[in-house]
């Protein structure tokens, strides 16, 4: 018998190392314990599904043939306690499971609304598909929702209820949305969108409070005394890391589970992968929180390998990439492209990733085709970060030149001075370095 890998989470980073360990392992015994009920599915995907343009089954990615074929053992229970002397974990209901090693890939949830009358029902939040059915449930009796916070989250969950025919007051701490990833005029395209599908934006405007009738919710109070009558509030206003069973294990924490390069954490039988994980940036030697699927994809595999053998791969972050659609416009934001204002990483956003925030000197460049708008975050020889709104034609084009990176320095005094060719210059410039490359 090989050696056994207890996997605390369903989320892709854990599906991942399963599959990274049967790649490498063919005698690992390979036990998956996840939480949530619905098993392992697209967290992405459940704004689609909100939005009515995702059936449910399309949701799952995996089928239970997949992991039988994975010779994955899963098992739908809550790991409640990590006993690392006896390499031991205990399961709510009462069993335990021993390990040789450990991965915990328990991801984030949403931070919990705290003012008064959070706890009154048609508080609603979106971590997971029991919250999306509980809000599709709801949708067919709401007729008024607020919804609350800056980021895609938020946002998704005011289309959902759009599509859904309930009206929607958007609550914003800022002055525009996701102020510290896009620009104003990113940001003000996506408000016009929503304020012309009906959604009335509430700039500078916290909630105070929540005020019910019956236990359920009436309306809210925001901070400057307005009151908006509702049958639905929806909080949104950031994410953070189950860290919680590392913290009791006696695990190093600080934001995340603090791991290093190998993925390990201060045990070195314990990995830890996805949204949970503080891993550190090889490039800049800081350490890095990052919410989205790709990395978690990606993590997964590295801590699996390594959990397989002796240690010998090193987790590289990629340039962090997002490809979503807000309010309507398909947008790719790619690498840093943040104002390093760091707003809102107090919390972070789901789909966010600390290095949009972390802008260094740059030049800006905002350049609009027939279709898109683009805006490049130039360094002095490379391409920073960059967004492209609308047609996506130079998506591909930029993740290629922000990835490598590639030495743009013959363009970059064209970029600026002729800011509305742009587009094309980075086109052209991409089609000529891709043929150099062969
Ligand atoms: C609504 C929404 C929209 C999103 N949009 C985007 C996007 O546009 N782009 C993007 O890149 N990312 C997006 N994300 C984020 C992305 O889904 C996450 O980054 C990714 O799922 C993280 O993977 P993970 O494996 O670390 O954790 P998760 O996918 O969160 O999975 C963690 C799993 O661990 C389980 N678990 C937790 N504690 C325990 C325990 N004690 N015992 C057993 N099981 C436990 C949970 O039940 C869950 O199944 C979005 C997420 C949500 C919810």
């Amino acid at each position: 018998m090989g050696r056994r890998h207890v996997l605390i989470g369903g989320g892709p980073a854990a599906v991942s190392a399963a599959e990274a360990i049967r790649g490498v392992d063919h005698d690992a015994e390979i036990v998956l314990v996840v939480a949530d009920p619905n098993g392992y599915y697209s967290r992405p995907g459940l704004a689609y599904y909100l939005a009515a343009e995702l059936p449910e089954k399309r949701l799952f990615p995996v089928t239970p043939e997949d992991f039988a074929r994975l010779r994955v053992s899963l098992i739908k229970d809550e790991v409640t306690a990590i006993d690392r002397q006896g390499r031991r974990v205990t399961l709510a209901s009462g069993g335990a499971l021993t390990y040789d090693r450990l991965l915990i890939a328990t991801g984030s949830q949403a931070v919990p609304a705290r003012m008064p009358g959070a706890d009154l029902d048609g508080v609603v939040k979106l971590d997971d598909l029991e919250d999306a059915r509980d809000i599709l449930r709801r949708c067919g009796r709401a007729k008024r929702a607020v919804v609350v916070g800056g980021g895609i989250t938020a946002l998704e969950i005011a289309e959902g209820l759009l599509a859904r025919h309930v009206h929607v007051d958007y609550l914003m701490r800022q002055d525009r949305y996701w102020r510290n990833v896009l620009s104003e005029s990113e940001s003000r395209l996506v408000e016009e969108s929503l304020g012309r599908a009906g959604v009335r934006i509430h700039h500078f405007t916290e909630l105070a409070r929540i005020d019910g009738r019956s236990g359920s919710v009436a309306a809210v109070e925001t901070g400057d005394g307005k009151t908006i009558p509702c049958d639905l509030v929806a909080v949104a206003i950031g994410v953070r890391p189950r860290i919680e069973l590392a913290v009791e294990a006696g695990l190093a924490c600080e934001r995340g589970i603090c791991v290093d390069g190998y993925l390990r954490s201060s045990d070195e039988h314990v990995f830890a992968a996805g949204d949970v994980a503080e891993t550190v940036d090889q490039a800049t030697g800081r350490r890095t929180m990052e919410v989205l699927w790709n990395p978690a994809v990606a993590k997964g595999r590295v801590a699996g390998l390594n959990m397989a053998a002796e240690p010998s791969r090193t987790y590289e972050k990629d340039v962090p990439l997002n490809i979503t659609r807000l309010a309507g416009h398909k947008t790719t934001i790619i690498g840093t492209v943040g104002n390093g204002e760091d707003t809102d990483l107090e919390n972070l956003s789901r789909g966010d990733s600390q290095t949009w925030s972390e802008l260094g000197p740059a030049a800006l460049v905002e350049a609009r085709t027939r279709d898109a708008r683009v805006r490049l975050e130039l360094g002095e020889r490379t391409i920073l970060g960059a967004v492209v709104m609308g047609g996506q034609a130079l998506s591909v084009p930029l993740q290629d030149l922000v990835g490598a990176p590639a030495d743009v320095s013959a363009i970059v005094a064209s970029l600026r001075e002729r800011e509305s060719a742009a587009a094309d210059i980075v086109a052209g410039f991409w089609r000529e370095w891709t043929a150099g490359r062969g």
